[in-house]
């Protein structure tokens, strides 16, 4: 099983260090990108939370998919709902960036879910048609299946709504571009329930927000996908 941390804007340099001396195991991280020299090198790989959807060029403050994979960075997270929410980020510009961390051969986490009030089917669907549009290459490709009103709250579905959405997902993609894909469940995941979510049967792995900065309760995760 895959264990994705996304560090978010969470961490400070003297927690990095802490959790870096602390911490190694096969996962991929992905702290922001000023931190990101200080986690290579290591057991674990290493991530972006995000790419511009740009090349090389005058884009300040952006990080291309070109200088992520130069320094060797292996994956980008794209199209999380924080992203989506407060950077307004749309369908046509995640397609795009997927695009360019493809191109420029990183592994693309793309990140999918509705909100509370949603119609989850229609919503998930529609995220997934108009950000992978011309995308061929499905083997570097990672969905993680994140309901907006799952991430941070301490509330998780059901195992069995997780592996139906899933499910949806991947008929979805089979559909429509005639391959198949790894999904990633994610929001609220900690030491407690992970028992019970591994047990979800076409589930890949997990992507943690906040836990992932915990280095003691993400070795437990760790500890707990291998038994
Ligand atoms: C996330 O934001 O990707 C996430 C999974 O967050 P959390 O685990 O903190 O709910």
């Amino acid at each position: 099983m895959l264990v994705i941390g996304n560090l978010k804007m969470y961490m400070t340099y003297e927690e990095v260090k802490t959790l870096i001396d602390n911490f190694d195991e096969d996962v991929i991280l992905c702290p922001s990108a000023i931190f990101v020299p200080y986690f290579l090198n290591h057991k674990y790989k290493v991530g972006v939370q995000d790419i511009s959807m740009y090349d090389l060029g005058s884009h300040t403050g952006e990080i291309s998919a070109k200088q992520a994979k130069d320094l060797g960075v292996s994956y980008t997270i794209v199209g999380h709902s924080e992203r989506r929410k407060y950077n307004n980020e749309t369908n046509e510009e995640i397609n795009k960036k997927i695009i360019k961390g493809l191109e420029n051969n990183l592994k693309i986490i793309l990140c999918v879910g509705e909100n509370k009030d949603d119609d989850k089917e229609k919503v998930i669907e529609r995220q997934l048609l108009e950000a992978l549009k011309d995308v061929s290459n499905f083997k570097d490709l990672i969905i993680a299946y994140e309901p907006v009103w799952c991430i941070g709250t301490g509330i998780t579905p059901t195992n069995e709504q997780i592996e139906t959405t899933i499910s949806f997902i991947q008929t979805t993609i089979e559909k429509n571009f005639g391959k198949s894909v790894k999904v990633l469940y994610g929001g609220s995941v900690d030491k407690d329930n992970i028992n019970t979510l591994k047990k979800i049967n076409n589930l890949s792995g997990f992507l943690i927000g906040k836990v992932s900065t915990d280095y003691r309760q993400l070795k437990e995760i760790v500890a707990s996908l291998r038994d």
